[in-house]
């Protein structure tokens, strides 16, 4: 927050930066050409760099030049919209929605002040998926959401990772290179930055430097990816199966009797919306003994 207003979180980033000595020159990169070094091209200017840092994310078409070899990231895209609070929704509580409508991935209301946030991501969105989604979840009645709806769109996400994303003194980050499948982008964001201008400082500006000092944490997320698409392959499984659903189910509700940190289950699925803990370690915990014991348990409940 600066002062009374409340500012952006891009903003107050910026602005910290510009503290720090960078300088912010504001317009719309065109194109990158690369002539021994990176030349940057707005419509008024252009500027040659020692080194370029693509930070684009994946919401518009890359500037590179084809020279740069670089393709970004695959995406999906995701509904978007802001809506009033009414005044019987809770200000600290956060809602998933995992069932309705079909196709759904997941649907969430985060309140943000006097507003709440609600992100959907499903199969095949169209322009009424938000409606849909809450006409679905019996929520249509307290959001009235023709009448109270501030802005919709349908921003993309990155579920992939991008291709020849560095190179002699260029390097791709945040976005524009990976990011954590469905969670914590702006986390990936800053640690790829962070890893990205750690080796330029340290191990110099060259693809060889980038190879060596910044691939391996895009690789590492790259590779907890692949994990992360497992357990959501798994999740949209149960959630089409009554059986796998029902004995998932049943195995949660009896950990609850447990103390916390012995709550397997529910530590994967919690994990799995929140971001907090590396896919792969959620996987895997999927076939530590108390988890297969618990579903086991989850099956013969259900079944008597
Ligand atoms: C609906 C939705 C909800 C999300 N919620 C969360 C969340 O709760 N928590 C979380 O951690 N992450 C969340 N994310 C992901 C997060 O927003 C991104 O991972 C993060 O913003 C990536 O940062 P970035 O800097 O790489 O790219 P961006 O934030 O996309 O920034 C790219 C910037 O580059 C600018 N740009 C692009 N092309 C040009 C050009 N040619 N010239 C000049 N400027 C250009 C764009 O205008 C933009 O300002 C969400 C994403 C979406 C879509």
């Amino acid at each position: 927050v600066q002062g009374s207003s409340p500012a952006s979180f891009d903003g107050y980033l910026l602005a910290m930066a510009c503290q720090q000595g960078a300088q912010h020159i504001p317009g719309r990169v065109r194109l990158v050409e690369y002539q021994d070094r990176p030349v940057v091209h707005t419509a008024q200017e252009s500027y040659t760099a020692d080194l370029l840092v693509l930070a684009t994310g994946v919401n518009s078409n890359s500037p590179l030049s084809p020279a740069f070899g670089y393709q970004r990231p695959a995406t999906e895209l995701m509904a978007q919209d802001e809506v009033l609070r009414p005044p019987s929704w809770p200000a600290d509580e956060v809602r998933v929605f995992f069932r309705q409508p079909p196709g759904i991935v997941f649907g969430a209301l985060i309140p943000k002040g006097q507003y709440v946030n609600i992100s959907l991501y499903k199969r095949g969105l169209t322009q009424d998926s938000i409606s849909e989604f809450l006409d679905a979840n019996g929520l249509d009645t307290q959001f009235e959401p023709e009448m109270s709806r501030l802005c919709g769109c349908n921003p993309r996400i990155a579920v992939g990772s991008a291709r020849t994303y560095f190179g002699d003194r260029w390097v791709a980050v945040g976005d524009a290179a990976v990011s954590r499948l469905y969670k914590d982008g702006n986390g990936s964001a800053f640690f790829t930055a962070q890893r990205a201008m750690y080796a330029a400082l340290r191990l110099g500006i060259s693809r060889t430097a980038f190879q060596k000092g910044y691939a391996f944490l895009c690789r590492q997320i790259s590779i907890d990816n692949f994990y992360g698409r497992l357990l959501f392959w798994g999740w949209d499984l149960a959630l089409r199966s009554p059986f796998l659903l029902n004995t998932w189910k049943k195995a949660l509700q009896q950990e609850a009797n447990l103390s916390p940190e012995k709550r397997i289950h529910m530590r994967i699925l919690w994990g799995m919306f929140t971001g907090d803990e590396f896919y792969k370690d959620l996987f895997m915990l999927f076939f530590h003994r108390s988890a297969v014991h618990g579903l086991w348990q989850g099956l013969r409940r259900r079944q008597a």
